[in-house]
């Protein structure tokens, strides 16, 4: 089970549709560099690391080439990678 591995093609398609093709809003410029691994945002907790507790938010860097600016997109709702299955008690309210 790969259940970080992300969908390129979908995620890519999910940019095409929402994004289109729109320029950087800091720079300009239309030079975007679409990250291929996933990231994990998580709560801040004072510089403590607090294991299985709280929501982990997957995100996918896309980062202007020209300044840097970055977007971060959430992985699950642009469906680059399914939600996993142990982490559904931490997504569901
Ligand atoms: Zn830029």
């Amino acid at each position: 089970m790969e259940e970080k591995k992300m969908n390129t093609d979908k995620f890519i398609s999910h940019l095409n549709q929402k994004w289109g093709n729109k320029p950087c809003p800091m720079c300009g410029t239309n030079n975007w560099n679409v990250s291929d691994t996933v990231y994990e945002l998580r709560e801040f907790h004072g510089g403590n690391l607090v294991l299985g507790n709280g929501p982990i938010i997957p995100i996918i860097p896309v980062t202007c080439t020209n300044c840097g600016n970055s977007i971060f997109v959430n992985a699950l709702m642009s469906g680059a990678i399914e939600k996993p299955k142990n982490a559904e008690n931490e997504q569901s309210k």
